[in-house]
């Protein structure tokens, strides 16, 4: 990492999350034709990066969209049959009201927020009705709870289905590895752990999953992976993509390969402990007060949830906290005011965390005198 890492290392929200300056700085760039050899080269240093930080040589398509963009593309490509959504928290539900509006078969398995899918529910569940397909979020970040998709997809292929997986803060934070774990469709977007501004999202798909994505007749276009497919492979996208956050993605994406993916997921595991650990010794501290929404063994690397006592509410402390200079977040969807977020993601360092935490420190102990 050469230049300086962070625009000030006060920006801990999960997603958006902090760009760097050399990233922002990289938007500014004139245009350039998007059928010409310039982009076509800026799309192949991106998908060398792209294919290191999924672990795969297939293809990385690059959407320009929010990454709920591709879980539609995910959902309308998949398998003809029922499609099962595993739901613990806000972004799962997505994944399950996409199934819906679509106008798919689909069927909810709902877990209690705050936990991941007890595995052997999720084979009997399998085993008892026949399934085309699986939604899954790799890191929920409404609870910063991780599930093992590794796992949940050998269960979703042992019963004939395939697993398509939210990894929106999953991917260049938490492991994944596309090729060696079998995934069949794995999908990010920009501005969590990969430290991008908003606007694109990435994605993978197994050989196996575009060539019977082929014979599926609701597809769409804008969205449509066999077409994503065709034009990655020739180092292009579909339509006119957004030519600026490719620019920042090429500045971005080769920083992040360098650092390899086993020391990003060690820093993200540190800042998750850390963070983690200050819960604790806050919580002590003020009575058992607080605590992280998620299980342990089941926290994500990129997102910590922290239930809030009933005496403050959410925004309070949000307030408290940038009056001394931070900015995390809010909890999300029901649990917005009784419970805050730090995003430790992305560019961010154990270091910087620190600070954060430090001035979380001094707003949690003025409130709760
Ligand atoms: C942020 C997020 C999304 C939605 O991403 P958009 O880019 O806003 O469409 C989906 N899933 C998870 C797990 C997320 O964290």
């Amino acid at each position: 990492m050469t230049d300086s890492l962070l625009t000030n290392g006060t920006f801990f929200f999960p997603g958006p999350t902090e760009v760097r300056p050399a990233v922002l700085a990289a938007l500014t760039q004139p245009m350039i034709a998007h059928r010409g050899p310039a982009f076509e080269s800026m799309y192949g240093r991106m998908q060398d990066a792209l294919q290191v930080i999924f672990g795969t040589t297939r293809p990385v398509y690059v959407s320009s969209s929010s990454a709920t963009g591709l879980m539609e593309a995910a959902v309308r490509s998949a398998p003809a049959g029922r499609i099962l959504s595993i739901v613990n928290g806000a972004f799962s539900a997505r994944f399950a009201a996409i199934v819906q509006a679509c106008a798919r078969d689909g069927d909810v398995l709902d877990v209690e927020w705050g936990k991941a899918i007890d595995l052997d529910v999720l084979a009997e569940r399998l085993r008892g009705m026949r399934y085309a397909a699986v939604t899954v979020a790799h890191s929920e970040t409404s609870t910063g709870v991780l599930t093992d998709i590794r796992a949940v997809t050998r269960i979703a292929h042992e019963n004939g289905a395939v697993c398509l997986v939210d990894s929106v803060t999953g991917v260049g934070a938490a492991e994944l590895r596309f090729d060696e774990w079998e995934l069949d469709f794995a999908l990010t977007g920009s501005q969590k752990a990969l430290a991008l501004p908003p606007g694109l999202a990435f994605a993978v798909a197994s050989k196996a999953f575009v060539e019977q994505a082929g014979a599926q007749h609701a597809r769409g276009l804008y969205f449509d992976i066999v077409e994503f497919e065709t034009y990655a492979l020739r180092n292009q996208t579909p339509n006119t993509p957004a030519i600026s956050l490719f620019f920042a993605a090429d500045v971005q994406l080769p920083f992040i390969a360098a650092e390899t993916m086993a020391v990003r997921w060690a820093r993200h595991a540190a800042m998750a402990k850390r963070t983690c650990d200050w819960v604790d010794a806050l919580s002590a501290r003020h009575g058992g007060a607080l605590e992280v929404a998620a299980t342990p063994g089941h926290r994500s690397p990129s997102v910590t949830s922290i239930g809030l006592p009933s005496s403050i509410t959410g925004s309070t402390v949000l307030a408290a906290v940038a009056q001394h200079g931070f900015t995390i977040g809010s909890g999300y969807g029901k649990n917005r005011e009784t419970s805050i977020r730090i995003g430790h993601m992305g560019d961010h360092t154990l270091e910087g965390l620190e600070r954060c935490l430090a001035a979380c420190d001094l707003a949690f102990d003025a409130l709760l005198r």
